[in-house]
Parts: structure tokens; C-alpha cells; sequence
């Protein structure tokens, strides 16, 4: 699949990338429409403490699809379903997270920030 991926500042190269498989508890989502938000620009501006130098990665976080694949004991799902995603993952566990605060934890993770977008 065709993916546009950060190397660096100002570096982002569109490459040919292996199409991902979802993990246990893991949905596989076709990317449909994405846009491209204040954060992205940060990153690509090199600008973004979660991408440190030497950093590949796939960025993006705000698109929407449908699910072309669902890991071990995803229940709830359908391939095919129409989604869009919350991307922050918290530690779930600290004082923001169990506030609905996931995006301001210490530990957060975040689909096209800490993970491939
Ligand atoms: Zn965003
Ligand atoms: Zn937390």
C-alpha cells in the first residue's frame, strides 16, 4: 500500500509499504479520507517531542475507513463497518486518564504519533 512516510524535517517521502496485519485486540482499518491537523504540521516541521531525530514513521491520525481486518477477540466489529478513530491511548490508569483526560497522560500512546499512523 502507499504510504506517505516522515523521515525526517520536511521529509516526508511517498513509499510502497507492507499492508499491516491486526494484532490480538487490534481492528485493520482502509483508509478512506485523512486530513491533516495542527500536529501533523508540527511533526513535519520537525517539531513534535514524540518524533525524535532519526524517527521513521507513518504519520496520521485523523481519517476514517472501513475495517478490513479484525484481531483475536475484537468483538463488537464487523469487517467492512464504516469507523473513525479516537487515536490517544492512554495508560488508563493515572489520574488524567480516569478523568477522560487520555490525551494529557504521561504515558499516552497515539495511532500516527507513537505507532504507525
Ligand atoms: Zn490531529
Ligand atoms: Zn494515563
Amino acid at each position: 500500500m502507499l504510504a506517505a512516510v516522515y523521515h525526517g524535517p520536511g521529509d516526508l517521502r511517498l513509499e510502497d509499504v507492507p499492508v499491516l496485519t491486526a494484532g490480538p485486540g487490534e481492528i485493520l482499518i482502509r483508509v478512506k479520507a485523512a486530513s491533516i491537523c495542527g500536529t501533523d504540521l508540527r511533526i513535519l516541521h520537525g517539531d513534535h517531542r514524540k518524533y525524535p531525530p532519526a524517527t521513521v514513521r507513518i504519520p496520521g491520525h485523523e481519517v476514517v475507513g472501513d475495517i478490513a481486518d479484525l484481531g483475536e477477540g475484537v468483538e463488537g466489529f464487523v469487517p467492512g463497518q464504516m469507523v473513525f478513530i479516537a487515536p490517544n491511548m492512554g495508560c488508563g490508569h493515572c489520574r488524567q486518564c480516569i478523568s477522560g483526560n487520555n490525551n494529557r497522560c504521561a504515558n499516552y500512546d497515539a495511532i500516527g504519533i507513537t505507532v504507525e499512523g
